[in-house]
């Protein structure tokens, strides 16, 4: 399995900025428009991104509504794969389906387009079309456990969910419905 070296995680992560305090107080906000910025940086992570997945034999690269857009369609095009958005509640205008997660205050929602894996989430003669599911960070984890699951609720495989940092202190790879790879643990 690839993974990065010390100097390759450096470069990444000295790339994000932290911004305290964003966008509520005690929050430190992990700020990744500095490392898209940093031409060195960026295509350090997506050569990594890259050299992981491109013998996973995969169908489609998920991205979760909206930072999770730029990495996996960055990288669907490297492999070559079609790249599926799963938006917030009321974005999409096609036929979706849709996952409810529990916030600290309430529910939000994500969709996905019905047939964006194909019909029944199949690509081939009744194969489940496989997914990597990508994002910038987990945190708690509810927003791309939603969006796993609304993976598999069309049909299709998400073989592994991945992210560029993960907030390990939330624990928000437990009971995850998939594979979890993270690039930096925070
Ligand atoms: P969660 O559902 O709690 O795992 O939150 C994940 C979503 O919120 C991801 O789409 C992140 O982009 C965003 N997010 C949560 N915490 C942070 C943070 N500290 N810095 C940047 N983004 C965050």
């Amino acid at each position: 399995m690839i993974t990065l070296n010390q100097e390759e995680k450096e470069i990444i992560l000295g790339s994000i900025r932290d911004i305290p305090d964003f966008p509520k107080p005690g929050i430190i906000f992990k700020d990744i428009s500095t490392m898209l910025n940093n031409p060195k940086a960026f295509q350090t992570l997506m050569n990594h991104l890259t050299d992981r997945y491109q013998s996973y034999d995969l169908d489609y690269i998920a991205g979760i509504d909206a930072r999770g857009f730029i990495f996996g369609a960055a990288l669907a095009d490297r492999l070559g794969l079609g790249f599926v958005p799963v938006r917030k509640q009321g974005k999409l205008p096609y036929t979706t389906v849709a996952e409810k997660y529990s916030l600290e205050y309430g529910f939000d929602e994500v969709e996905i387009h019905i047939d964006a894996f194909g019909e029944n989430g199949c690509s081939k003669a009744g194969e489940k079309s496989k997914v990597l599911l990508i994002d910038d960070l987990i945190a708690t984890g509810g927003t791309a456990k939603a969006a796993a699951n609304l993976i598999d609720k069309v049909g299709a495989h998400c073989v592994e969910s991945c992210f560029i940092m993960e907030l390990s202190f939330l624990n928000g790879r437990e009971d995850f419905p998939s594979a979890v790879y993270s690039i930096l643990e925070i």
